[in-house]
């Protein structure tokens, strides 16, 4: 399986095996700008680098959104040059005469997750706390990408209809209250004055020396992410919450007893009260993993297809 994670800083690739064992990976920065051709020479470049002929079942293909599944169109946020995209017609050129699949990047965080997690998961969302708030939701070993590409926006889910504007438009996402930006913004309007850092990784030392308005930016941030979670159990009943992104990654220990408490502290149902909660263990893979299996989905769906 080729599996391709496209990002606004960068662009990377592997090859998986159908256990999911990384085989080889390659990796290069996305090109700034406004060339569309320069973005797809480097999505070229890196699958080049796996030096991969004739060995690949399947590509799949995980991208920041937005995205559309149906036209095989990427339009990343932080990708500029990349409006309207045919990144699936890219690389059946560069890959001729196998099955193509594309899904988002948070879609793709939760397919690996499901794929390499472990115990009776039937039901799994995926989140990406970062810069932004993503994931992605499996059921029933389907990763569900909606009629275009855009299920699993549990960031945009509104947990405070009278909060703040959300950069999306609306009202009270998750994402004001819980993305790294969202959290330090928030800090320093309550008079954080950062002790070892303007960011996220200096709100979390802070936090951890006991600063209190830093760890109730924290706090702040879990309690939206449980109350999301919480709505999301309720409407597909989940079996697993996997966290992931670089905010959870720089401080699971101020996030996840947090999450679990605020989910504790408002969830009433039995099925919601025992979904479980974990931090990632596949970090930065997740994406490419989840990208190989849905390539391995394609490609199954295709031989089955042909047998028919
Ligand atoms: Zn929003």
């Amino acid at each position: 399986m080729l599996a391709v994670d496209v990002g606004g800083t960068k662009i990377a690739a592997a090859l998986v095996a159908e256990d999911g064992r990384i085989l080889r990976g390659s990796s290069v920065p996305t090109p700034g700008g406004r060339d569309a051709d320069l973005v797809a020479d480097a999505v070229v470049r890196a699958v080049a680098d796996l030096d991969a002929a004739g060995g690949v079942a399947a590509v799949g293909i995980g991208s920041a959104g937005p995205l559309d599944v149906v036209a095989g169109t990427v339009s990343p946020v932080n990708i500029p040059a990349w409006r309207g995209y045919p990144i699936v017609a890219t690389l059946r050129a560069a890959v001729p005469g196998v099955p193509v699949a594309l899904a988002g990047d948070g879609q793709c965080m939760a397919l690996g997750e499901y794929w390499r997690g472990e115990g009776e998961v039937r039901a799994l969302l995926g989140m990406v706390v970062s810069t932004g708030v993503g994931g992605g939701v499996v059921l029933d070993g389907r990763v569900q990408t909606g009629p275009t590409g855009s299920a699993g926006h549990i960031g945009h889910i509104t947990v405070d209809p009278d909060g703040p504007r959300c950069p999306c438009g609306g009202r009270g996402c998750v994402e004001v209250y819980a993305s790294g930006p969202s959290m330090v913004r928030w800090a320093r309007e309550q008079g954080w004055t950062p002790g070892s850092g303007a960011d996220g990784a200096g709100l979390a030392t802070d936090a951890r020396a006991g600063d209190p308005v830093a760890r109730a930016a924290f706090e702040r941030g879990a309690r939206a992410v449980a109350a999301a979670i919480v709505c999301a159990a309720a409407l597909v009943e989940l079996d697993e919450v996997v966290l992931g992104g670089g905010v959870v990654n720089g401080a699971a220990d101020l996030l996840l007893d947090p999450i679990r408490a605020g989910m504790a502290a408002i969830a009433g149902l039995e099925f919601i009260r025992r979904v479980r909660v974990r931090a990632s263990t596949l970090g930065a893979e997740a994406g490419l993993l989840g990208a190989a299996a849905l390539g391995l989905e394609a490609a199954t769906r295709e031989h089955h297809a042909v047998v028919a």
